[in-house]
């Protein structure tokens, strides 16, 4: 079992974001504006269309204009884009989400790409990911974002320290690394062609995984005292794989008999957690904090637009 104190609880940083996102809202709505999110779901990918229900939902609770927009998986090019084209042209709408992945044969980019880059609260912009990478302001990806609130509100230095990445998605890894690095961390970034990967994760002070592989990290991985950020999600749902990864783990074992399935994360938390200084369990960990910062996103491209 591991202790309150080592635990990095994303569900509760997430709800102090939450308060005080709640909070700006609130001025705003006082002052006669609604921050508007909308969100394009494009095809049938089960868990797009649970990430899609959470952030509707998160956006009910805290009085952020929302709606989907649910496309088949046969939608083509032109018809996402003449939806994008709508939405950028709406000028009480604050935010634009097309959730990913899109149906296979749609480009991303050429989607992405045609997003307002002032509605376009992912920070995937092409034009945003450049502010990123100059440290200026603007939209930044929510994941990673997320990740440096967690670091910053608990008290995790990061100027100075080893950090390690391990994955170089554009959604994750690549922005990832860029805020550590602002932050003055010393920083390297790993995947699927690193050799020993291992021996590299070892040097972290501060260790992020997104690397989309089930426990890639064991025990091996991670030196003594470091800071573990798991940013994996997997279902597992076959019964020899969770008690593999959580043996003994009465909560765990309850979760999968009732509903079929439990969620696991990039880091082998049951060997790494003895082992870490910090670590964020899954679920409940970065999870949580990425729709946090989506909401923080949305009232900051609200006041940005309306000039509020
Ligand atoms: P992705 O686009 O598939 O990228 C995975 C990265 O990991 C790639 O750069 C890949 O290297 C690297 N990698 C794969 N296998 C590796 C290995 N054995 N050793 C070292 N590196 C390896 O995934 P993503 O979108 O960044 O997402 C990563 C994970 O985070 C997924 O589980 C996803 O579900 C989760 N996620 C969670 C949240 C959240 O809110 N909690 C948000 C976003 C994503 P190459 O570049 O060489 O292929």
């Amino acid at each position: 079992m591991t202790d309150h104190d080592t635990l990095l609880d994303g569900t509760k940083t997430a709800a102090a974001i939450r308060a005080e996102v709640a909070a700006e809202i609130a001025a705003l709505r006082a002052a006669g504006v609604t921050p508007r999110l909308e969100v394009v779901l494009a095809g049938d990918d089960p868990a797009s269309r649970v990430y899609v229900g959470a952030k509707a939902k998160a956006c009910g609770e805290l009085g952020i204009g929302s709606h989907t927009h649910e496309l088949p998986a046969a939608v083509t090019r032109g018809e996402l884009e003449e939806l994008v084209d709508r939405l950028n042209a709406d000028r009480d709408l604050d935010g634009i989400l097309v959730q990913l992945p899109l149906p296979a044969g749609l480009d991303s980019h050429a989607v992405l790409d045609r997003i307002d880059p002032a509605k376009d609260v992912d920070g995937f912009h092409p034009h945003n990911v450049g502010l990123l990478q100059q440290g200026r302001p603007g939209p930044v990806p929510c994941t990673p974002a997320g990740v440096m609130e967690l670091l910053r509100r608990e008290g995790i230095e990061v100027a100075g320290r080893r950090a390690v990445v391990v994955g170089r998605s554009d959604i994750v890894g690549k922005p990832m690394a860029m805020m550590l690095l602002h932050a003055h961390a010393t920083v390297t970034v790993c995947h699927s062609r690193t050799r020993d990967l291992a021996a590299v994760t070892r040097q972290a002070e501060i260790l992020v995984v997104a690397a989309g592989r089930p426990a890639l990290i064991g025990a091996d991985h991670v030196a003594e005292g470091a800071v573990v950020v798991d940013v994996g999600v997997h279902r597992v749902d076959d019964l020899a794989t969770v008690e593999r990864l959580f043996p003994g783990n009465t909560r765990k074992l309850a979760t999968f008999s009732s509903r079929g399935s439990v969620l696991a994360g990039d880091v082998d938390f049951t060997a790494v957690a003895p082992k870490a200084g910090r670590i964020t369990p899954v679920p409940g960990g970065v999870g949580p904090l990425t729709i946090a910062m989506l909401m923080a996103n949305t009232v900051r491209a609200a006041r940005r637009r309306r000039g509020v």
